[in-house]
Formats: C-alpha cells, sequence, structure tokens
C-alpha cells in the first residue's frame, strides 16, 4: 500500500482504522495475528470506498463478523480486514400474507434475531439458540443445528459487489450447501432478508430451551474455541469418529481436543495458530487412519499460512 492509500484511509476512517491490529482480539479462538488495515465501515459507500483503494492497490478484502468460525493464521491477515459497525446491527419487522418479514443488518448478532423472533412468537429460527457471532457471518457458514438451518429462511440478501456496486440478490440467485454459500469473491453481505412464520409460544419456547440444553451439556463452552472443527461426512458425525479414534484430550501446544466433545479444539492455554492447525492436521490423520474417511474442515482458515 502507499503512503497516500495509507493517508486517504486514514483521512476517511480516522479512528475506525488501525493499522496492525491484532485479530486474536475479534476471533471467539482469542487466537490470531495482526491484520495490515482493519477498517470498521458504517454504511454501503463506505465499503465501497474500502473496495475501490483495495483493488486499486491491490490489497485482499477479507471481512471479519463475529469472528467465532475461524483460525486466523499467526502471521495475520495481509490486505484490509473490514468489519460492519453498529448502523448494520437493525432489524426492520414486518408481515403479509406469505409470514413475517425481518430485513437484518449483516451485523445483528445472531443472538438478538433469535431471541425477538421467540418474543415475537415466531418459528424458524429456534434451531440458532447459543450459535454465536452475526446474522451475516451464519449466511456466509449457512450455520445450522439440530437440523435447523439459515437457508431456510433467507429470502433475499443485499450488499456491495467487488466492484462497489450496491446489490439485492433474490432468493432465487442464492445457492446454499452444508455449512457453505456460494456467494461471488468481493460481496460484502450488508443485509439479509428473513421469513418466518407465527407459530405456538409454548412450542416455540420449548424447542429453544431444548436446543440451549442439548448444547450446554456437550459443548465446552469455557475455553475458547469457534464451534465444530470439521464438517460432518456423509453418514458420519464427525465428533463421534474423532473420538472413537482415540483423540480426545489429545494437545498440541496450547491447544486440545476437546475432553467433553471431540469435535472442538479449545484453546486451553495460549494456543497459538499452528497449534491448532497442527492439531487438525493430526485428527484428519488418526481419522483416515481408524476410519478411512478423510475429515474437512469446517472452521475458516484465514490470513497468511504460506510457509516461513
Ligand atoms: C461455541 C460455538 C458454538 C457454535 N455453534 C455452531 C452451530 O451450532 N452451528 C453452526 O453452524 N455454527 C456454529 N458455530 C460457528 C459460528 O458461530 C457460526 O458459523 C457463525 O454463524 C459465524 O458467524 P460470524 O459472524 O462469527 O462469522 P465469521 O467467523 O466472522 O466469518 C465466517 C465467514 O463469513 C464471512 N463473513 C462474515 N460476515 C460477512 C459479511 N457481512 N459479508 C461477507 N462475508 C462475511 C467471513 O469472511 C468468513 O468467511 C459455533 C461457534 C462457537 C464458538
Amino acid at each position: 500500500m502507499t503512503p497516500l492509500d495509507r493517508q486517504k484511509l486514514q483521512d476517511t476512517f480516522g479512528a475506525r482504522l488501525r493499522f496492525d491490529e491484532p485479530l486474536s482480539r475479534h476471533t471467539s479462538f482469542r487466537i490470531g495475528g495482526p491484520a495490515d488495515v482493519w477498517v470498521e465501515v458504517q454504511n454501503p459507500s463506505e465499503i465501497g470506498l474500502v473496495q475501490k483503494i483495495g483493488v486499486a492497490a491491490s490489497l485482499p478484502i477479507f471481512v471479519l463478523g463475529g469472528g467465532t468460525n475461524l483460525l486466523v493464521s499467526d502471521r495475520g491477515v495481509r490486505g484490509i480486514v473490514v468489519h460492519l459497525g453498529r448502523p448494520f446491527q437493525q432489524l426492520e419487522w414486518w408481515q403479509n400474507g406469505n409470514g413475517q418479514h425481518v430485513r437484518a443488518g449483516a451485523a445483528v448478532p445472531f443472538k438478538k434475531v433469535v431471541t425477538e423472533s421467540i418474543h415475537r412468537e415466531l418459528t424458524g429460527l429456534e434451531f440458532a439458540e447459543g450459535i454465536p457471532g452475526s446474522v451475516g457471518g451464519g449466511l456466509l457458514m449457512n450455520a445450522g443445528a439440530f437440523g435447523g438451518e439459515i437457508s431456510r429462511v433467507v429470502t433475499s440478501v443485499e450488499g456491495v459487489d467487488a466492484c462497489g456496486q450496491q446489490r439485492r440478490l433474490p432468493r432465487s440467485e442464492l445457492h446454499f450447501e452444508y455449512r457453505f454459500f456460494d456467494l461471488q469473491a468481493g460481496f460484502v453481505v450488508t443485509h439479509l432478508e428473513l421469513l418466518l412464520q407465527p407459530g405456538d409460544h409454548a412450542a416455540i419456547v420449548a424447542k429453544r430451551d431444548d436446543a440451549k440444553r442439548r448444547r450446554e451439556k456437550h459443548q465446552p463452552l469455557g475455553y475458547p474455541n469457534a464451534g465444530s472443527v470439521f464438517k460432518n461426512p456423509p453418514g458420519h458425525f464427525a465428533g463421534r469418529l474423532i473420538e472413537s479414534a482415540g483423540c480426545k484430550g489429545q494437545r498440541r501446544g496450547g491447544a486440545m481436543v476437546s475432553a467433553q466433545h471431540a469435535n472442538f479444539i479449545v484453546n486451553a492455554d495460549n494456543a497459538m495458530a499452528a497449534d491448532v492447525r497442527g492439531l487438525m492436521d493430526d485428527v484428519v490423520r488418526r481419522v483416515f487412519e481408524i476410519h478411512g474417511v478423510t475429515l474437512e474442515p469446517e472452521i475458516r482458515l484465514v490470513g497468511d499460512w504460506s510457509p516461513t
């Protein structure tokens, strides 16, 4: 980045821009080296501006939501990390013959939309009780649990494309798979629209409480982590494969395969990203040896992983 680009960014974003920002401050793993540039944007035009500067200076752009599904390299992220600020935390509700719609800013905490929908006696999001992070991140990951997935309630997506243009993608243009949403490179999601249905309040609360109980019972919520590390391979549960391969409690540096839920790796003691990644490789190798199944990561490996 030229000194002129740096100056332009600094003049535009002031205190919302930081150089060499440690990403360990912004990930649920509490792991991650510095971002060359960290910027908090407050409206779609600012996103467009960052896109333009990124293209002109050949700097890649990465959007960081709640940072709850990421393993950021110890060497950090080259380029610009964009974080959506408070103006992207609004919910707008309206009703029509199809049901109850909500337009959510992509930075809205998942918890907020779940809680409000239940308060409004709406069904469709009970499964997401306890999924941390933002709804934008939830969309990108097609977040799901206990048989539910966000893809079932999304009706459209808005954002800014890599050329800085604001766009709205209707449902017919959205393609989801298990823990995957097919979004064109460089697109920053600013809003998504969900369609929920009125339901029986007691049944909705019971479903939500059931999700909460199952999570509290099985997940190691006491240590920093990023949720399930591996996707469930077709016909299997990753956690069961890892447990029966004898990996529970296995360690690398400060990282440990949770003794409570084998598909969680926890930051038990000042783990480095390299510890977590090394432990992931150990687990993949062991599970393949024992079960002949190759595990695929669910968490996203972000940043500079080039060999030293
Ligand atoms: C304790 C715990 C439990 C969890 N349980 C579950 C679970 O039950 N089910 C489940 O599916 N996940 C679970 N997760 C994983 C994680 O919480 C979800 O995937 C969550 O939806 C990610 O949201 P985020 O805002 O943290 O996204 P991030 O981790 O910040 O980002 C995830 C991806 O989305 C992209 N992204 C984020 N926002 C935008 C945007 N506005 N525009 C474009 N791209 C964007 C990022 O670039 C990145 O590629 C869990 C995590 C933890 C720590």
